[in-house]
């Protein structure tokens, strides 16, 4: 099969093009023909070797796809050769008492299809049975390769972890993010007061259309004040973290006592001091969040698209994979970056 592949970790540049086996299938896993890939950050980390996850080489990479049902294991029943599908990402072990408390993510062996295990950059992947959902309808295969590791990320931070609730005021940086994106909506079906971030004057009315109720240039103005002159000082429930060395202090300061932090992905640098006696001090609760279980993402799957909508920003042919990541770490995109097959 035609397959996008890197043989050494050295980033985007080294992408190759070629013909790679097909996978073959167990009875309890499915062979999708992929229709569509979207990017993560995280590939971006694994395809560096920035990562601490043991990545096969030769390497098909691009953990969230979605596409039509090929192949079926003998003993999987919930699709059917021909049916449209998107492939969650998350692999787990199935039986630890992780998994069976439906926090899969956490379980030892969890890894990402695309970073542990070959992904979607080409004709075929499988994956596990319990892996593979019906696409809603109204979906494109574009959209809904977008869903995956972002939106469960976003439902794991805001709803499992941070535990939401109605009308809390949360801070999510970056609004152009897939995951800024993702957690503007999330926090808006809990009616939340949405402060974000951009680093474009032109993103500022996107972020508006998605539901955020605040817009902070945060290299004109400081977040922190913002943040305060924006809650006449009351200060914020939730502050979700992507950005990492850069932002967590800041993030810290807009919290209220009893606020909690989230954290997950560190474009900017996973090191930094930290005023412990100010986390304490606060009551401050940090939540380290690693994409999230299957459950979650069955559940926001039954948002789409009435409630939540994936944010295309472009859609790049097969070919022009290595542009993709390029515009995806020129940060000039509102979304998420996905590649047709
Ligand atoms: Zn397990």
């Amino acid at each position: 099969m035609k397959a996008l592949f890197y043989d050494e970790q050295k980033g985007h540049e080294g992408i190759k093009t070629g013909d790679l086996p097909a996978p073959e299938i167990t009875d309890t896993e499915v062979l999708v023909r992929v229709k569509a890939f979207s990017l993560n950050h995280l590939d971006v980390w694994v395809m560096g070797g920035n990562y601490p996850v043991k990545v096969p080489l030769p390497h098909i990479f691009g953990s969230d796809s979605a596409g039509i049902v090929e192949q079926v294991g003998s003993q999987v029943k919930h699709v059917n050769v021909g049916d449209g599908v998107i492939v969650f990402p998350g692999l787990s072990c199935g039986h630890c008492e992780k998994c069976l408390r439906g926090r899969d993510n956490e379980c030892n062996s969890f890894t990402l299809i695309g970073t542990g295990v070959d992904g979607a950059s080409a004709e075929f992947v499988k994956a596990p049975g319990i892996n593979i959902f019906k696409k809603p309808e109204g979906l494109t295969f574009e959209e809904a390769a977008g869903i995956g590791i972002t939106y469960t990320t976003a439902w794991n931070s805001l709803v499992l972890r941070a535990g939401i609730g109605q009308g809390d005021t949360v801070v999510v940086h970056g609004a152009s993010s897939g995951a800024g994106s993702a957690l503007i909506q999330v926090a808006k079906l809990f009616h939340g007061k949405i402060i974000t971030t951009v680093g474009d004057d032109w993103k500022i009315e996107k972020a508006h259309e998605l539901g955020a109720d605040f817009i902070v240039n945060h290299k004109k103005e400081d977040l922190g004040q913002a943040v305060k002159r924006i809650t006449k000082g009351e200060l914020a429930d939730i502050a979700v973290d992507h950005v990492g060395a850069a932002t967590f202090n800041t993030s810290l300061s807009c919290l209220k006592r009893g606020g909690r932090l989230v954290t997950f992905g560190a474009t900017t640098g996973d090191e930094l001091p930290l005023s412990l006696r100010y986390v304490f001090g606060k009551n401050i609760t940090i939540h380290g969040v690693y994409v999230g279980p299957r459950a979650a993402f069955a559940r926001l799957l039954g948002l789409f698209p009435k409630h939540l909508r994936t944010v295309v920003d472009s859609v790049f042919e097969f070919q022009d994979v290595r542009k993709a990541y390029e515009k995806l770490l020129s940060r000039q995109f509102f979304g998420k970056i996905v590649v047709k097959v």
